[in-house]
């Protein structure tokens, strides 16, 4: 954890905001346990969906931990990236996720495709518990704030057809697919949107019907990678 994430509810009421704050929760924990901080060592904080700033140790116990915090810093700006992800088994949903929110993705949506196992929508471990869970431990790895914006499309031809379409709206869209004959492109500064495909593979209707709705299909090289893999290789050549 880089960067302790308070809530607003962790606050009180605004008429009592003041710059102090007790935990005494798993975060508590993390910095009596893993941080072995003491009284008057600073860390990083941030308020979710809010600012970056630095707070101090006012007081330790056995149960909880008193900060005194500043916030003045906006935190690291996002990619202007929406992930458009084939649901993948739902614990490398759950890291995917995690990964996606780390390097900065500011909207996700998952998808239901024809080898995607259907089981996995009813998974606890991509309830919207579960997947919050895992972007604010990508926050807080990457000292973000802001969570990303979460969706579920259960049905592939209604949203490609109907929803798709607008959605691509001043957006470059694009799919990742091992036998396209085109190449990455890279250094790319405008919205885009990035299809990745489940384990299995996008079969050959879907990729039609994705190029229908105006994404272009690329590849990144011969090896087949991982979908967690590709995820993390295509960002990173895209925007990094
Ligand atoms: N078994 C599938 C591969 C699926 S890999 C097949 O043979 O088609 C899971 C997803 O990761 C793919 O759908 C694609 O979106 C992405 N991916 C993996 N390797 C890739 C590569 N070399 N280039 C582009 N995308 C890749």
């Amino acid at each position: 954890m880089n960067l302790l994430l308070l809530q607003p509810e962790d606050l009180g009421a605004p008429s009592q905001q003041h710059n102090l704050v007790t935990l005494s929760d798993e975060r508590a924990k993390h910095i009596r346990s893993v941080l072995r901080a003491s009284i008057g060592d600073t860390l990083k904080v941030g308020l979710l969906n809010g600012l970056t700033g630095n707070a101090e140790i006012r007081a330790i116990s056995e149960r909880s931990v008193s900060l005194e915090f500043e916030l003045h810093t906006p935190p690291p700006p996002k990619l202007p990236l929406t992930l458009l992800l084939a649901l993948p088994r739902p614990k490398m949903a759950k890291r995917i996720i995690r990964a996606a929110t780390e390097l900065g993705v500011s909207e996700i949506i998952l998808l239901n495709s024809y080898r995607v196992d259907k089981s996995y929508w009813q998974s606890p471990l991509v309830s919207n518990e579960s997947l919050t869970g895992a972007m604010l431990e990508g926050l807080e790895q990457a000292g973000d704030t802001i969570l990303p914006s979460i969706n579920r499309e259960l049905r592939f031809k209604p949203f490609v057809e109907d929803k798709l379409p607008s959605l691509l709206q001043h957006k470059m869209g694009l799919f990742a697919h091992p036998y396209s004959t085109q190449a990455v492109p890279t250094k790319i500064t405008q919205p885009s949107l990035l299809a990745i495909g489940p384990e299995g593979g996008f079969i050959p209707y879907e990729c039609e019907k994705l190029t229908e709705a105006g994404l272009q299909g690329f590849s990144l090289g011969p090896r087949i990678l991982k979908t967690e893999t590709a995820v993390s290789a295509i960002i990173a050549r895209l925007f990094l």
